[in-house]
């Protein structure tokens, strides 16, 4: 199994989190196995919403200003990009906000990065794909020698948690990730999705942000939880086992997982890991937080009854009273199951897929995300 590289970094001071990456990096061969001179090197944050570090939505600045400086030492060209969530926010205007609020700017000033203002998608046929054979991506991405991927550790509503595998989503451009959702309704068909973009694109290097993750209501509606901890490595699936042992979630409960395993990616089992750095045990929680949202009991059965168990099992959103009708959800359902009456969001949970891109992408966190009273009962069971 791949080598994974964990290592202890308490806060976000910029020297702090350089020493930590530079370790990792090192532990891991030297940046020079990653990155050649001349290169142009695609840096792949998590920029989920356009909210600032200390909420802990997306990878910190610090973080990602640490890999652009080595990857700009090695003589390579590092440019950062990525996709905001759902169907908002990809186009060159909105993508400076993001880079401002999000602190890219700032990364881009002090370190020589670029920051990708391409919003072309482009087709790229993958046929080794185990679920799509084309992919949809942005044009950055297919141009770049290289990309290095920077996770965030967070829980998830849909995948119960989201880190190297999930990430690598935003190389889809904008509303294009809506229809991704529409036609992989499936949990394990859209899981299989992800699996594809990670294998077309090849990560150089993953490393997770986990210094402060987000537990509960994740990826953007949770806590953040400090943990004080950079993972790192060749490859994404391992960083995530790594991730998952640290946080104590069954890997066999996370969709992405359990279709790495039966693609042969992974023997799913951290067990198997190369941990160098700080042994695994030393770095686990015992009580991070990770709701029943999705439902390990509903992944473990047969596909044919699955989907109807999802809609029976499955946590439903609802909008509480926080709901200014701003209608960011509405324009974000990839199948039209919301619409406003009376400046409120109502769902259509005849309609609904579960995909929780409303939950995800909502400004005021007003979507919750609730099980049947029988559901939670099966879930105690
Ligand atoms: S639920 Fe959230 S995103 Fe939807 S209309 Fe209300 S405030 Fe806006
Ligand atoms: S209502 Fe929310 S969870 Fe349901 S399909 Fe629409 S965006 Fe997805």
């Amino acid at each position: 199994m791949p080598s994974v590289f964990i290592g202890r970094c308490h806060s976000y001071d910029e020297e702090e989190v350089e020493r930590g990456v530079r370790e990792a990096v090192l532990a891991l061969g030297g940046i020079g196995r990653f990155v050649r001179p001349g290169q142009r090197v695609l840096i792949k944050p998590n920029l989920l919403l356009f909210k600032p570090p200390e909420t802990a939505i997306n990878t910190h600045p610090a973080v990602v200003r640490a890999v652009a400086t080595l990857v700009q030492e090695a003589g390579a060209r590092a440019v950062i990009a990525d996709s905001p969530g759902g169907g908002t926010g990809f186009n060159a205007a909105a993508l400076r906000r993001l880079y401002r609020i999000t602190g890219m700017d700032e990364v881009a000033r002090t370190t020589g990065a670029g920051l990708n203002l391409d919003c072309e998608a482009l087709e790229v046929p993958f046929p080794e794909g185990g679920t799509v054979r084309r992919l949809d991506v942005m044009r950055p991405a297919a141009a770049a020698d290289t990309i290095i991927n920077l996770p965030k550790l967070k829980t998830h509503g849909l995948l119960r948690f989201t880190g190297a595998v999930k990430n690598l989503f935003g190389l889809v451009p904008g509303r294009i990730k809506l229809g991704y959702h529409t036609k992989l309704r499936d949990t394990e068909r859209f899981s299989g999705m992800l699996l594809d973009i990670v294998l077309w694109a090849r990560p150089v290097l993953t490393i997770m942000d986990a210094i402060v993750a987000m537990e509960g209501e994740g990826p953007s509606a949770g806590r953040p939880r400090q943990l004080g901890l950079l993972i790192a490595g060749e490859d994404a699936t391992a960083v995530d086992l790594a991730a998952l042992d640290i946080i104590r979630l069954d890997p066999q409960t996370v969709p992405t997982v359990r279709v790495a395993v039966h693609r042969g990616l992974t023997t799913g089992r951290s067990a198997d890991l190369e941990v160098v750095g700080l042994p695994l045990a030393e770095a686990r929680v015992a009580d991070f937080d990770v709701p029943m949202t999705g439902s390990p009991e509903v992944l473990l059965t047969p596909p044919g009854i699955r989907r109807w168990l999802e809609q029976q099992f499955v946590a439903r959103p609802r909008a509480s009273d926080r709901c200014t009708g701003c209608g960011i959800c509405a324009q974000n359902c990839p199948v039209e199951a919301i619409s406003l009456r009376s400046g409120h969001a109502y769902m259509d949970l005849r309609r609904c897929i579960r995909c929780y891109c409303c939950h995800e992408l909502c400004p005021q966190h007003a979507i919750e995300l609730r099980r049947s009273a029988l559901a939670r009962l099966l879930a105690r069971v």
